[in-house]
């Protein structure tokens, strides 16, 4: 029997160790998925510190590998769809029996009972490699992406919360008189992983879009703001913003409901309020009935958005090409460092400046 080098977690129990484990697990599936690069962002850091309750082992196992993030590169295929040598990303969540699980919508799972690997009784990819099925991959055409397309997990979040934006806003005219967003502003509250990724999205929409977060950021990160025309708002400083035009759009990544409420307040007519960021520590916050006045006469809408599906993970990686080609090192300098699997501290000390930690554990065939 193969061991193979795993990140391994025994949730909801705190923890994680690089440890030996079975190489062979899952392989009736077929395809064997080398690892190359996995992706470190909230989610492991929070079922490493023991804080996700939700996160559970796989049936029949008392670990779990931990990684959801991922791209890979295929070793060996009993399918029709991949080659060996194929680029590929693992698709997160895989569905339960409810309705939209069952038309490929488990992102909208209506029961709970989806699986998601390296979080909820489904082994992750931090691994050095592991079993997949064909419709559990998507390929990724270029190998120049072999790196960037780590960032296709957290991006089809974000393509998905606009498509959720684009049935929110199609209620009443949103665009402008010529059908496009210019004018119409977004806020993207925070500045890690996630809001770099929601600004640039923005940006495509046409929106004027501003990051903000409550302290200044490196001029590395500004430069890349910049690159792509996102403007950038320290409201400790700017403490009005916005003040001479109200917000279309908000898209919170911080979970931090004072924060929200704060820019809830500068919302404007037919808005939509994304909320995405989680986080179950934050101080509670308050909403008035001055606030709930404001929103119910400017027909607010306030949503949630979580996960996304296959469909999202392909326009995600259109994106990244597209990105990689325009914005020429801007998605590289997302990745502000590699790791080796050994380096477990990254999960417990966020490196100062992080936008994307990755771990290394394949050199491209
Ligand atoms: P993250 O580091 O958790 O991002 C949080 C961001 O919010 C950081 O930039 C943080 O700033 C900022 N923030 C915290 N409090 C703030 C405040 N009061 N005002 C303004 N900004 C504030 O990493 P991430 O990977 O980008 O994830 C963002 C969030 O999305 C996390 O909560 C994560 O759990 C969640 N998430 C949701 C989904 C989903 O499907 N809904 C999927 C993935 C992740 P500093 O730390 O720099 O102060």
């Amino acid at each position: 029997m193969s061991q193979i080098g795993a990140l391994i977690t025994h949730p909801p129990s705190e923890g994680v160790e690089f440890a030996r484990i079975e190489g062979e697990i899952g392989k009736d599936k077929g395809i064997k998925v080398r690892t190359l690069y996995t992706g470190i962002c909230g989610t492991d850091r929070g079922i490493v510190r023991g804080a996700l309750k939700f996160a559970y082992d796989p049936s029949g196992f008392d670990f779990q590998v931990l990684g959801h993030e991922c791209i890979g590169q295929v070793e060996s295929s009993n399918s029709d769809i991949f080659k060996k040598g194929d680029l590929v990303v693992p698709l997160v969540r895989r569905p339960g029996d409810c309705p939209n699980c069952r038309i490929g919508r488990p992102d909208n799972c209506s029961d709970g009972n989806k699986h998601e690997a390296g979080i909820t009784g489904l082994h992750g990819f931090m691994r050095e490699y592991f079993y997949e099925e064909a419709k559990n991959l998507v390929p990724v055409k270029n190998k120049d992406l072999a790196k960037i397309a780590v960032l296709t997990e957290p991006l089809k979040n974000v393509v998905k919360a606009f498509e959720v934006f684009e049935k929110v806003s199609s209620r009443s005219i949103f665009q402008n008189e010529f059908s496009t967003n210019e004018g119409k502003n977004a806020l993207i509250i925070g500045s890690a992983n996630e809001a770099f990724l929601y600004s640039f999205v923005a940006r495509e929409y046409g929106f004027e879009t501003y990051m903000a977060n409550r302290h200044p950021i490196e001029d590395s990160k500004l430069e890349m703001c910049a690159n792509f025309g996102v403007k950038f708002v320290d409201y400790s400083k700017d403490v009005n913003f916005p003040t001479n035009f109200g917000l279309d759009l908000i898209i919170d990544t911080s979970g931090d409901p004072s924060t929200i409420v704060r820019f809830l307040r500068k919302a404007t007519y037919n808005a939509v309020v994304i909320l995405f960021g989680t986080n179950g520590r934050a101080p509670d916050g308050v909403i008035t009935g001055a606030d709930i006045d404001w929103i119910v006469e400017r027909n607010i809408t306030i949503c949630g958005s979580v996960d996304a599906a296959r469909i999202h993970y392909e326009k995600a990686l259109d994106l990244i090409q597209k990105w990689h080609l325009a914005h020429p090192g801007v998605m590289d300098r997302m990745i502000t460092g590699i790791f080796k699997p050994e380096e477990t501290n990254i999960f417990t000390v966020k490196p100062t400046g992080e936008i994307k930690s990755v771990i290394k554990w394949n050199e491209l065939g």
